[in-house]
Protein backbone atom coordinates (compact mmCIF):
# COMPACT_ATOMS: atom_id res chain seq x y z
CA UNK A 1 0.00 0.00 0.00
CA UNK A 2 1.54 2.95 -1.17
CA UNK A 3 1.50 6.08 1.26
CA UNK A 4 0.67 9.86 0.35
CA UNK A 5 3.83 11.74 1.25
CA UNK A 6 1.81 14.89 1.81
CA UNK A 7 -0.21 13.69 4.71
CA UNK A 8 1.04 9.99 5.11
CA UNK A 9 -2.46 8.52 4.37
CA UNK A 10 -2.47 5.51 2.89
CA UNK A 11 -2.79 5.14 -0.86
CA UNK A 12 -4.83 2.41 -3.09
CA UNK A 13 -2.33 2.05 -5.43
CA UNK A 14 -4.39 0.00 -7.77
CA UNK A 15 -7.41 2.37 -7.79
CA UNK A 16 -5.37 5.35 -8.54
CA UNK A 17 -4.05 3.71 -11.49
CA UNK A 18 -7.23 2.32 -12.56
CA UNK A 19 -8.46 3.63 -15.98
CA UNK A 20 -11.89 5.09 -15.69
CA UNK A 21 -12.03 6.26 -18.61
CA UNK A 22 -10.50 7.90 -22.06
CA UNK A 23 -10.79 11.76 -23.64
CA UNK A 24 -11.86 12.35 -27.09
CA UNK A 25 -8.09 12.64 -27.60
CA UNK A 26 -6.96 9.09 -26.29
CA UNK A 27 -5.36 9.98 -23.31
CA UNK A 28 -6.22 7.92 -20.23
CA UNK A 29 -8.72 9.55 -17.23
CA UNK A 30 -8.44 8.57 -13.61
CA UNK A 31 -11.33 8.80 -11.24
CA UNK A 32 -9.55 12.13 -8.46
CA UNK A 33 -11.74 10.84 -6.04
CA UNK A 34 -10.10 7.03 -5.66
CA UNK A 35 -6.85 8.72 -5.70
CA UNK A 36 -3.86 10.01 -7.75
CA UNK A 37 0.10 10.05 -8.52
CA UNK A 38 2.16 11.88 -10.25
CA UNK A 39 5.81 11.44 -11.24
CA UNK A 40 8.66 13.08 -10.12
CA UNK A 41 12.07 12.67 -9.66
CA UNK A 42 12.09 9.20 -11.86
CA UNK A 43 9.41 7.95 -9.47
CA UNK A 44 5.99 7.32 -9.13
CA UNK A 45 4.33 9.37 -5.59
CA UNK A 46 0.70 8.39 -4.77
CA UNK A 47 -1.56 10.37 -3.44
CA UNK A 48 -5.35 10.38 -1.90
CA UNK A 49 -6.54 13.40 -3.06
CA UNK A 50 -6.00 15.96 -5.90
CA UNK A 51 -6.04 18.46 -3.01
CA UNK A 52 -2.93 17.01 -1.77
CA UNK A 53 -1.05 16.11 -4.97
CA UNK A 54 -1.63 20.34 -5.68
CA UNK A 55 0.59 20.84 -2.75
CA UNK A 56 3.41 18.36 -3.47
CA UNK A 57 3.68 20.48 -6.75
CA UNK A 58 3.93 22.91 -5.40
CA UNK A 59 6.38 22.09 -2.93
CA UNK A 60 7.67 18.39 -4.21
CA UNK A 61 11.31 18.67 -2.60
CA UNK A 62 9.57 20.19 0.61
CA UNK A 63 7.36 17.16 0.99
CA UNK A 64 10.55 14.34 0.34
CA UNK A 65 13.10 15.71 2.36
CA UNK A 66 13.91 13.30 5.31
CA UNK A 67 11.52 10.17 3.43
CA UNK A 68 14.53 9.32 1.06
ZN1 LIG B 1 -2.75 13.02 1.32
Amino acid sequence: MAKCPVCQGAVDEAAAKAQTGMTPGGAKEVDPTMGTRQFHDGTWYYFDSLDCRNKFTRNPDGYLQGSA
